[in-house]
């Protein structure tokens, strides 16, 4: 094996090692429970108080407004859980879109169970929900649209400026599941009409289990877990202060850093899909060609779609980690992909799909080793099915 290349950036990000030194003491003798009054106490209420401010400043806001929970997952399912508790029977219309992340179409189907209304906006060929849908689809019950800012499996980022300036002049709430575009693009909740918004540290080169949830000001919201009361009453539970220590200083990089790493991540990134597309014969970009993550590229290739799997596989052999839509999707190996059906692909070429994200430790020598080894994957499998190259056009 030449080396090794981890190009599934969305799936989990490694450990920054500034992140990991700034956890290593709360992991041996800073020990102390936040809620204590004591010195230890004091000392990891300190923590979680610095962690807080760190992560408000990712996102350009106050400290208050920032909810430390045990995952993206909790965070989406406090947003609209929390929200539609805390509304009452009168309001009882949720929108979101056809491609979320399970943690929110799950949360929506079990809210449907119990007499919510969801609605599912459609996406364009791209990957794009259309704001004129979401217009469309308000009524005098809705009381919260929830649509994420970044998808995981395409890339592509959704205009959720616009997004949230319609909710904002129905009067209705707004959230959005930032997961995969929180420490890479530029989040201001101080311009975005945004009223509630999950992020979770491993996807920002922090730890596992450990996400917030920014809450504006004003917002009221149900808790899901109840006990002692901690984070204002919304998530009781003895803090994980390693891991919101490891949060808070990934958050403090990643608002530091990000600028320059857009730049770079988005240069490796056009020069990987251009060299991909130059060098293989009918293979395709996913996803919007612009309005999409600094490093995240998606491709299909005609010709092996239902073979994402085999050639993941060979990839894998050859020492380069890449995923064939997304984490989720070792659950459900070989199914179609139901972002990429929303999106207009049929059963055969959305299983087709090839996910490759490209993160902080990723190198020009990576790419080119990807560049390397793709094509002799592609040779040994081609060809499988007879399809035929596809249009941009075929695909909407
Ligand atoms: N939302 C999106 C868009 C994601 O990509 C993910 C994880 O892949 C999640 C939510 C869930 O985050 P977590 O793994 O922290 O529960």
């Amino acid at each position: 094996m030449a080396g090794q290349v981890y190009f599934d950036n969305a799936a989990t990000t490694p450990v920054d090692p500034r992140v990991a030194e700034a956890m290593q003491p709360y992991l041996a003798g800073r020990f102390g429970n936040p809620s204590s009054l004591h010195w230890a106490g004091r000392e990891a209420r300190e923590s979680v108080a610095c962690a807080r401010r760190q992560v408000a400043g990712l996102l350009q806001t106050e400290p208050g407004e920032i909810i430390f929970t045990g995952s993206g997952t909790e965070s989406d399912n406090l947003a609209l859980l929390g929200v539609i508790e805390a509304s009452g029977q009168e309001r009882n219309h949720l929108v979101t879109s056809s491609i979320e992340h399970p943690a929110i179409l799950e949360t929506c189907r079990f809210l449907e169970r119990h007499g919510v209304e969801v609605t599912s906006l459609p996406v364009d060929g791209e990957g794009v929900v259309d704001p004129d849908g979401l217009i469309k689809a308000m009524r005098p019950t809705t009381r919260l649209v929830s649509v994420m800012a970044a998808n995981n499996v395409v890339g592509t980022l959704q205009p959720i400026h616009e997004l949230g300036r319609i909710a904002r002049e129905h009067g209705v709430l707004f959230h959005t599941d930032a997961v995969q575009a929180a420490g890479k693009i530029p989040v201001d909740v101080r311009t975005l009409p945004v009223d509630l918004l999950s992020l979770s540290a491993h996807k920002l080169h922090g730890p596992k289990g450990v996400g917030a949830l920014y809450v504006r000001e004003g917002v009221s919201l149900a808790p899901l877990v109840h006990g002692g009361g901690q984070e204002h009453g919304l998530r009781s539970a003895t803090e994980n202060v390693a891991g919101i220590v490891g949060l808070g200083r990934a958050a403090e990089i990643a608002a530091a850093e990000m600028a320059d790493e857009a730049v770079r991540l988005v240069r490796l990134r056009d020069h990987l899909i251009e060299s991909v597309t130059a060098l293989i014969s009918n293979t395709y970009l996913i996803g919007h060609r612009y309005l999409r993550l600094p490093g995240h590229v998606c491709l299909g290739f005609s010709g092996l779609e239902g073979e994402a799997i085999k050639l993941l596989l060979a990839l894998d052999a050859a020492g380069v980690a890449v995923s064939s839509g997304s984490a989720c999707s070792a659950h459900h190996a070989g199914q179609p992909s139901y972002i990429l059906q929303a999106m207009g692909f049929d059963a055969l070429r959305a299983r087709g799909s090839l996910r490759v994200t490209l993160g902080r430790f990723n190198t020009e020598a990576d790419v080119d080793l990807f560049l390397q080894v793709l094509p002799e994957a592609i040779r040994a499998m081609r060809p499988v099915t007879s399809y035929p190259a596809v249009t941009t056009k075929e695909r909407v």
